[in-house]
């Protein structure tokens, strides 16, 4: 049985000036995957989730979620289809408590408080932040901010999950962590987009893997078949890494 096609991104195309951030992108999310975006620094990656998540208009092209097109349409409408994101640079309230944070998250669906922060508190159990829920924001370490915000996402009940650098600057046993989390969140029947650079993480968890670079979408294929491909290996991830992948 075919699954459910949860996203399609079809010839999505941002200009900044004359620089194509997004240059005639295509290509699908099946329901339950999880595809990372991979590429460069500038390869327009963050573009592309401010695009599908209506936190910029794209120049052309369209965002198809289940079916349903959802071009140009506002950010707080999207995250109330379904589609939740974290940033890249992580966006925390740093003078509420992890619990205040989530619940903020939790309101969009809930409307009273009481709910909403039951519901917060059930989601830093999944997502193994209730024990410091009554941390600020400021008091967090990077690994516990990247949590949190993930618990934010995740509080808004989305069907697709766009996690943007979630896992930089993490310690080895942090990364670990993180990807166990992100297994878990799939395993509830969510779908999952990455953004992310640490190629050891990309290549454990993703079902498939996009690459961008100045904007086009260069390749697309399981994280072996993206390993192989010499553009790729120009372009991002160089000749060591991938001698140490075969
Ligand atoms: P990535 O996330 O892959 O590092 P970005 O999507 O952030 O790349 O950026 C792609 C290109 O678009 C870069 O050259 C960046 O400077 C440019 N860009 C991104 N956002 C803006 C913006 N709001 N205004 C102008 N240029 C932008
Ligand atoms: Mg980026």
């Amino acid at each position: 049985m075919t699954k459910a096609i949860c996203l399609k991104v079809a010839g999505l195309s941002k200009r900044f000036g004359g620089l194509a951030a997004n240059n005639d992108i295509h290509f699908s999310v099946e329901e339950g995957e999880i595809v990372s975006v991979i590429g460069p620094n500038g390869a327009g990656k963050s573009t592309l989730f401010n695009c599908v998540t209506g936190f910029y208009k794209p120049d052309s092209g369209n965002v198809f979620f289940y079916g349903k097109d959802i071009t140009r349409m506002r950010s707080d409408k999207v995250c109330n289809l379904g589609i939740a994101r974290t940033f890249q640079i992580v966006e925390v309230i740093s003078d509420m408590t992890v619990l205040e944070n989530v619940t903020t998250g939790a309101l969009l669906r809930f409307h009273r408080i009481k709910p909403a922060m039951e519901k917060a508190g059930e989601i830093l159990t999944f997502t193994g932040l209730y024990e410091k829920r009554a941390f600020l924001g400021t008091e967090l370490t990077i690994a516990d901010k990247k949590r949190l915000e993930v618990s934010m996402a995740l509080a808004t009940r989305p069907r697709l999950l766009m996690l943007d650098e979630s896992m930089a600057g993490l310690t080895k046993v942090e990364l670990r962590e993180m990807l166990d989390l992100i297994r878990k969140i799939r395993n509830e029947g969510m779908t999952l987009i990455i953004v992310e650079h640490v190629m050891e993480a990309v290549m454990q968890i993703s079902d498939r893997v996009v690459v961008l670079n100045s904007g086009k979408k260069i390749m697309e294929g399981t994280p072996k078949e993206v390993c192989s491909d010499r553009e790729v290996i120009q372009a991002y991830l160089g000749e060591k890494y991938c001698a140490i992948i075969k």
